[in-house]
């Protein structure tokens, strides 16, 4: 498929599934609320002081010297670890349309990938529902199949999602065995070549019975498109399907889903940190930070006129070759600590334009257009004056906020 057709194709799904929207049919694919905290064990304090202690005894005996004695050790404390939670997704809600794309746009650490594992079904959520067609799906063994066979997750990284050990054929096969697409025989073989065509690694034979280090990095990709396509499935979450991806051969890579939805009515959840891909694959897009929900709508109203601080953010920083003058870049610093995320607003210790009020409460969803939400107080109509006042010490957006502490850290 070229590049026009994709995008023609890409508007027509774009507007029926806007339509069927309008028209109030039940999404295909919906999250309410989905929740989801992590436990973590961190040593605590007491114990990481007594290891330095240890470590740092041996540099005090010096060559030649005598050996002193064993120093007495502290008896250990009774709890060795301390708990911790990972607030990584927190309240989000998201649809997707048959025949729709939406895409989910963050930095690393917004949520997005612990979002697509709960839609898949292979983390369990701390909260909230999953409807299929409307309906919850049942946890019994017979429905998570049937469920495993209707929404299938497409990894980031395809060299590590496709077994080494094996060929092409095998990871093929299997799935369409395991589920019942085909019989052993002609019937196999047919099938397994009418994906790779799909999947536009042709001639076929070519492709079998090579293993995946024979691959490039977009041919592994297009193997583990065709893998998920093999069930037939309705519903494909792809977790930055491109990101490491060369960039001459990611656009082959964004063709051919766009192609795959024009065709089979395949609705798409595309993970990506790119807005500027988003927008020209999507047809609306949710942008997460934090673990939470920063702003929603159109992919182009989203991009053409963002409301939300975060937005224009990423934005700022998306490359773009008609841009004569380097980025402005509003709001530097890093994602904040998920175990201790500030309060509010959590964007608010980066945030150009933070107020009072942005510190301490947590802004909901203000609607700004038709289908377009934003999570911002800068919408909100009726604060008070003391509410409004920019946040002390962030009034000029130009403190870099503190990064978040590296794993295993005290916040
Ligand atoms: Fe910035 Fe406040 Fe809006 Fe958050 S709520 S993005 S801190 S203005």
């Amino acid at each position: 498929m070229t590049e026009s057709a994709a995008q023609d194709g890409t508007a027509t799904q774009g507007a029926a599934a806007q339509d069927a929207a309008a028209q109030g049919e039940a999404p295909l694919l919906e999250a309410r609320e989905l929740t989801k905290h992590f436990i973590v064990h961190r040593k605590s304090r007491a114990v990481r002081a007594q290891a330095r202690g240890a470590r740092r005894a041996p540099s005090d005996h010096h060559a030649g010297e005598e050996h002193p004695a064993e120093p007495e050790l502290a008896p250990a404390p009774k709890r060795h670890h301390k708990r911790a939670l990972v607030h990584a997704v927190e309240q989000v809600s998201v649809s997707l349309p048959a025949g729709g794309i939406t895409a989910v746009v963050g930095e690393s650490g917004s949520g997005k990938s612990t979002l697509a594992r709960m839609l898949a079904r292979l983390i369990v959520p701390t909260s909230g529902e999953i409807l299929l067609d409307g309906r919850p799906v049942p946890a019994s063994a017979r429905h998570r199949r049937d469920y495993a066979r209707d929404v299938q997750l497409v990894l980031q990284d395809p060299f590590s999602s496709l077994n080494p050990i094996h060929d092409i054929r095998y990871h093929l096969s299997r799935p369409l065995l395991v589920h019942h697409m085909a019989r052993r025989g002609p019937e196999l073989e047919q099938a397994m070549g009418s994906l790779l065509q799909r999947v536009a690694l042709t001639p076929p034979d070519q492709f079998l019975y090579k293993y995946p280090h024979e691959l490039s990095g977009g041919q592994r990709q297009r193997v583990a498109i065709a893998r998920a396509l093999a069930v037939r499935p309705r519903v494909l979450l792809a977790d930055e399907p491109v990101s490491m991806l060369d960039v001459s051969i990611r656009l082959g890579v964004l063709n051919l889903l766009a192609g795959l939805r024009a065709d089979d009515q395949l609705s798409i959840l595309y993970i990506t940190h790119d807005i500027a891909s988003a927008r020209y694959l999507a047809d609306s897009i949710m942008v997460m930070y934090a673990g939470q929900v920063a702003e929603t709508g159109p992919a182009a109203t989203v991009t053409d006129e963002p409301a939300h601080p975060y937005t224009t953010l990423l934005l700022s920083a998306a490359p773009d070759p008609d841009r004569a003058e380097p980025p402005s870049v509003a709001g530097r610093g890093a994602p904040p600590s998920l175990v201790t995320p500030p309060s509010g607003c959590r964007f608010h210790p980066r945030c150009p334009h933070a107020m009072a009020v942005c510190a301490q409460r947590t802004p909901p969803a203000f609607e700004v257009a038709a289908g377009h939400q934003s999570a911002c107080w800068l919408h909100a109509a009726g604060l008070s004056s003391a509410e409004s006042q920019p946040l002390a010490g962030r009034a000029d957006g130009l403190v870099p906020s503190p990064p978040a502490p590296a794993p295993g850290k005290e916040p």
